[in-house]
């Protein structure tokens, strides 16, 4: 079998040349759901950050003492309301965003990445922002994750009509989870007048009756 090894050394080229196409395939298979924000994406996500760096505390535009009973801001977030200490607050939480099918969700965290889907970057900036915190706080770990709403949940999702939270983990058992904060936020908004007090209103009470208490 003089001329078998040539032969062989041929197969085992193929054979190479085989493994790392497939092992090629299979990345891209793996990874074709998930992808780097492209440029546009990029901007958009920047431009939210920049946005919410705009927001800061000014004269308080509400009657004083509804702002005082209601305020959660700072006893949540250990610094008194300001955009770009928030803006921080996001980016120190979240070491990754990806581009990639999202199922129900409009984002999801895993282990400091966020995956974006679609709707996201359909969203309007003040919508994006309150995606972004409420995925942040998923950073601080299990005790914030979500409980599972009830099943005669009836409030609707204010960012998609299709997606229904009654009997899904899209609910809070404490004050302080990804609702409770960007409650805490939108009622800041309304406070100082960046958001209309019956804008700030229907934001707000959509938040809040994510928590849900015994
Ligand atoms: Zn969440």
């Amino acid at each position: 079998m003089v001329d078998s090894k040539p032969l062989f050394e041929l197969y085992s080229q193929k054979t190479f040349f085989f493994v790392i196409v497939l092992y090629w395939l299979s990345g891209v298979a793996l990874y074709s759901d998930e992808s780097k924000l492209n440029a546009k994406q990029s901007k958009v996500l920047k431009e939210s950050f920049s946005y919410l760096e705009t927001l800061e505390p000014k004269r308080i535009r509400i009657d004083k003492s509804t702002y005082n009973r209601l305020t959660q801001f700072e006893s949540i977030f250990k610094f008194g309301f300001s955009g770009k200490k928030l803006s921080r607050w996001i980016q120190s939480r979240i070491k990754k965003y990806s581009y990639g099918s999202t199922g129900e969700y409009i984002a999801m965290y895993h282990d400091g990445d966020v995956l974006l889907g679609r709707a996201f970057f359909s969203l309007n900036r003040m919508d994006r922002i309150l995606v972004l915190l409420h995925e942040a706080r998923h950073a601080d770990g299990k005790s914030y994750g979500h409980v599972v709403c009830p099943e005669n949940f009836q409030f609707l999702n204010p960012r998609d009509w299709k997606i229904h939270p009654a009997g899904k983990k899209g609910c809070d058992d404490v004050p302080d989870g990804s609702y409770g904060i960007t409650a805490a936020f939108i009622f800041e908004l309304g406070a100082f007048g960046y958001l209309n007090q019956t804008e700030a209103a229907h934001r707000y009470n959509s938040e809040i009756s994510r928590v849900i208490r015994d």
